[in-house]
């Protein structure tokens, strides 16, 4: 069996056609432009209904929804704003661009966020929370929304890479203040680029869709509670992170697919894990009680192998044809917190360091067949064995 191309996309459905050459007939590709069902709207509802939120605002991208959401918080200059320290690097950046400071707390070798160093560094004068959902692993949602409840600190979930994963039967995304989402190419729908995000609360709606560029009343195209607009008026900076009708039209088409991708991922996922978890190297964290993922990829650490071997495996693995990356090995790598360095007073969170030196990362496209997925198990199988260290047979 062939290894498939790992990172080819899943062609756009063919039904957006149509949509797409009435749009470039008409020119029409300013959000606000038609008095009504614009593409953008049409998305918003359409994205609202499936989440069961009241509000969607869609946007440039999934930091442009974090940073609105922060801004749209209201928080004053240098407020901190508690992230995990195993996050991809738009996180802190959100953070900075919105004039605070982010405060790393630890991830455990199961990818989640370290509850006992959560609650300590919660109560050191945070005034908001940013849950990274990373590569989908959720963390104890029903724990963390407890402490920032109890402390009055609104929670945003960075749900960029984690449409359609559930919580206890709850959708993620919708379990914060504000839900986040990513349509960038290498997410569950793509657009190549854009973001969305929910919530339930008006005047925060109002304020990010001032915000996100709805400049004089383009407001009023918005199904909020209008007067949650007018005493911002004017009041507001105009950002303008809209997205356009083009990328509208390209994830309406996708949604349908939604709950097809997701049981692929997930059933994808869970092949592979049962593969690799065979290996006495090799342990793919388990989900958490109550957690449903829709992965597109596979995160999983070896055990046993030093720094060295490490690297010889992900070259193995390279060499026969599987990219994997080790979070913490490459000197550029986006999502090892040593690199952010943007970031004053950057903290050692020895837990997270440890655990990004031995988590490798593989894409996992959700239209591969069971045969390429064997594939691409047999290649990470035979690479650890090549590296690992001799061993006595039972
Ligand atoms: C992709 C991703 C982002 C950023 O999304 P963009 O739409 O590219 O801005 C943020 N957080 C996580 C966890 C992501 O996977």
């Amino acid at each position: 069996m062939p290894l498939p191309d790992m990172h080819a996309a899943e062609p756009i459905p063919d039904a957006v056609r149509g949509e797409i050459d009435r749009l470039l007939q008409s020119g029409d590709l300013f959000r606000y432009t038609a008095a009504k069902d614009a593409p953008v709207s049409l998305l918003e509802a359409e994205f609202a209904e499936m989440m069961g939120m009241k509000y969607a605002l869609a946007v440039s991208s999934c930091s442009a929804a974090l940073f609105l959401s922060l801004e749209a918080l209201g928080l004053p200059q240098g407020a901190r704003v508690l992230i995990p320290g195993f996050t991809f690097a738009a996180v802190p950046s959100s953070v900075i661009h919105a004039r605070c400071k982010p405060v790393l707390c630890e991830v455990g070798a199961n990818y989640r966020i370290d509850l006992a160093d959560f609650e300590a560094k919660l109560a050191q004068d945070i005034s908001a929370v940013i849950v990274s959902h990373m590569r989908g692993h959720t963390s104890d949602m029903d724990a963390i929304m407890a402490l920032c409840d109890a402390a009055g600190i609104p929670v945003i979930e960075d749900a960029a890479h984690s449409l359609g994963t559930l919580w206890k039967g709850r959708k993620i995304g919708t379990i914060g203040r504000v839900g986040c989402f990513s349509f960038q190419s290498y997410k569950m729908i793509n657009a190549g680029e854009g973001g969305i995000l929910v919530t339930g609360d008006a005047d925060l709606v109002a304020r990010a869709i001032i915000m996100s560029g709805a400049y004089e009343h383009n407001w009023k195209k918005h199904p909020v509670l209008q007067d949650a607009f007018a005493r911002w008026q004017n009041r507001l900076p105009l950002y303008n992170l809209r997205l356009s009708n083009l990328s509208a039209a390209i994830i309406r088409a996708q949604l349908p697919e939604l709950d097809r991708r997701v049981m692929a991922g997930r059933s994808n996922h869970d092949h592979v894990a049962e593969r690799l978890n065979a290996s006495p190297w090799i342990e793919v964290p388990q989900p958490l009680p109550g957690e449903e993922r829709a992965p597109d990829s596979i995160q999983f650490n070896l055990v046993g192998l030093d720094d060295d071997a490490v690297t010889a495996f992900a070259d193995a693995a390279g060499a026969s044809g599987v990219k994997v990356q080790v979070f913490g090995a490459s000197p550029d790598n986006a999502r090892a917190f040593w690199n952010w360095r943007f970031i004053e007073d950057l903290p050692d969170l020895p837990r997270t360091r440890a655990m990004l030196m031995r988590a490798c990362d593989v894409r996992l496209p959700v239209r591969l067949e069971r045969a390429e997925l064997d594939a691409v198990a047999d290649v990470l199988l035979t690479a650890v064995e090549k590296v690992a260290p001799a061993r006595a047979v039972a």
